[in-house]
């Protein structure tokens, strides 16, 4: 469903930072791609959303080669570690602006945007504002902007990095219950292994700009390639 082929990045024309990056994704799975700070994951899923070109390669979604193609128009939902919602309008403004801005009826409009809300079981909040919130229901609001557009494929970026472990062991686990409820296929970037293994259908370990491995969570724990990727899953288990 998701296929990169031999991609490489430059920022400089000089350094690659994605060497050689092979991957397919299939439909409905959850990949996440793991490694540490610098790594290459990120500038990976950027290529994916369409905020980065590949130096070279072929980035595939659905069949169709989608190097260049615009951002908004790859039918993609985004989350990130920085939520920003706009803090003067309530939730559901926040959720209504980018259908708003695409001029969409209202009465479409207000069923999306329960839709999203009941999704994230957060339609109750739908009239505070975002300084109301705890940082865990923003980041579920977050999660309900992505979903907006009815997308194929969610990325996410270290969407609970800014939470205390509690609330992410809990967030953790309603993105998998989301996930598995939706059929949706996802791609997330963490540089935590714990939070890899236990959300993952499978698991691209990067270091370095080079992927050492990609498996099942068990494969990976029972049968590392490398010494990185040992070393690397064994922190902190
Ligand atoms: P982190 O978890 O810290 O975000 P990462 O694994 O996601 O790390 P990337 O953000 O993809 O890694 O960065 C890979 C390399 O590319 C790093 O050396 C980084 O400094 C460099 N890099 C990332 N973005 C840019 C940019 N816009 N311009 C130049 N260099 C960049």
């Amino acid at each position: 469903y998701v296929s990169f082929r031999n991609v490489q990045k430059s920022y400089d024309g000089d350094t690659l930072v994605v060497k050689n990056f092979s991957l397919d994704i299939s439909k409905g799975e959850f990949l996440t791609m793991l490694g540490p700070s610098g790594s290459g994951k990120t500038t990976c899923l950027m290529m994916l959303a369409g905020f980065e070109t590949p130096t070279s390669g072929e980035i595939r979604l659905d069949g169709q080669m989608i190097n260049k193609m615009a951002p908004h128009k790859r039918g993609i939902g985004m989350v990130f570690q920085n939520y920003a919602l706009f803090p003067h309008m309530t939730i559901a403004e926040n959720l209504a602006y980018p259908l708003t801005v695409r001029k969409m009826p209202k009465a479409e409009i207000e069923q999306r945007v329960n839709t999203s809300l009941d999704m994230v079981e957060m339609r109750d909040k739908k009239n505070r504002t975002p300084g109301q919130l705890s940082g865990g229901q923003k980041q579920r609001i977050a999660l309900a902007r992505a979903l907006i557009f009815e997308p194929k494929l969610v990325l996410m970026d270290e969407p609970l990095g800014a939470l205390d472990k509690n609330l992410r062991e809990q967030m953790q686990y309603e993105i998998k219950r989301l996930h598995e409820r939706l059929g949706i296929t996802a791609v997330y970037v963490t540089h935590d292994q714990t939070e890899a293994l236990t959300m993952s259908d499978r698991i691209a370990v990067f270091d370095d700009g080079i992927v050492q491995q990609v498996a099942s969570p068990s494969v990976l724990y029972e049968e590392p390639a490398t010494a990185f990727v040992a070393n690397f899953i064994g922190e902190n288990n």
